[in-house]
């Protein structure tokens, strides 16, 4: 069994946060720009820049910005959920989420902060001399920052949301269905050798929607894609509900998809607006 834990290159943890509500994030209202620059990250700056917005799901009004995360003199602050920790009781438990939000996410969060400050101190001081160890350390943090902001964003409340028919449609067009693409996606996330993540994800260089397994999360990549639905099966983000049972919490985990996300994300990716 593979005991690693994501957090482990971390040097130190924040402090549990004892409420069952993920904490407040006033910043994250505050967030409007950043999104072409966020986009180039992505490799998708010929895609167009997203309109500003704190939107987070939904995506009324076209105001769908995927890369919403507060930032602070260029330091990333940790996005709110939004949800209540308790709201995914039908596939995720109460702790589980606090957990993974409050302490592994955040911990995600300070690493690659560190990472980006090294960086700059390196730079700014022409002594490169521990660069591969930080280039490593911004990968792993940061990788794991944007996937668990995905992650997040990718769920609701069970029975909340519908995929629509454009998500269908899409689906269909690049997998054969929804369906199809539930069972490939699914298939892939019980496979993932040691920790890892499955990710639908959209390729722009064919113009195509595809699945992959990352196992860490920094390796395995293709670089380009933009990630529109992601499930974590790192042991922590399903241990004390499923143990070893990572199939159950998969199989779970579609209850508690946020279908209106994944649509904005799959026709942001797209350049298009969400329906
Ligand atoms: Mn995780």
């Amino acid at each position: 069994m593979n005991h690693t834990d994501e957090t482990s290159q971390q040097t130190s943890s924040p402090a549990s946060s004892a409420t069952t509500s993920p904490p407040a994030d006033p910043a994250r209202r505050a967030f409007l720009g950043g999104g072409a620059a966020a986009l180039a990250a992505w490799g998708l700056g010929a895609f167009g820049a997203p309109t500003a917005s704190a939107g987070s799901h939904g995506a009324e009004g076209g105001g769908f910005d995927p890369f919403a995360v507060p930032k602070e003199d260029g330091a990333y602050g940790l996005f709110e959920l939004d949800y209540p920790y308790d709201a995914l009781e039908d596939a995720i438990d109460a702790k589980t989420m606090e957990l993974h939000h409050s302490i592994h996410t955040e911990s995600y969060r300070v690493g690659l902060n560190n990472a980006l400050k090294e960086l700059e101190t390196a730079r700014a001081g022409d002594d490169f001399a521990k660069v591969q160890y930080w280039q490593n350390q911004l990968a792993f943090h940061g990788a794991g920052f944007m996937l668990h902001l995905v992650f997040f964003k990718n769920m609701a409340p069970a029975g909340t949301t519908r995929p629509s028919s454009a998500l269908r449609s899409l689906m269909r067009r690049h997998f054969g269905g929804l369906e199809a693409m539930k069972r490939h996606f699914s298939a892939a996330a019980r496979t993932v050798e040691g920790s890892g993540w499955a990710i639908l994800g959209y390729q722009p260089v064919g113009d195509r929607f595809i699945i992959m397994q990352a196992e860490k999360h920094q390796n395995h990549t293709q670089w380009g894609v933009f990630p529109v639905l992601a499930i974590d099966v790192w042991e922590h983000a399903y241990y004390l509900r499923y143990q070893n049972r990572r199939a159950e919490y998969v199989d779970n985990f579609w209850k508690v998809v946020n279908w209106d996300n994944v649509e904005a994300r799959a026709l942001f990716a797209r350049g298009m607006r969400p329906s």
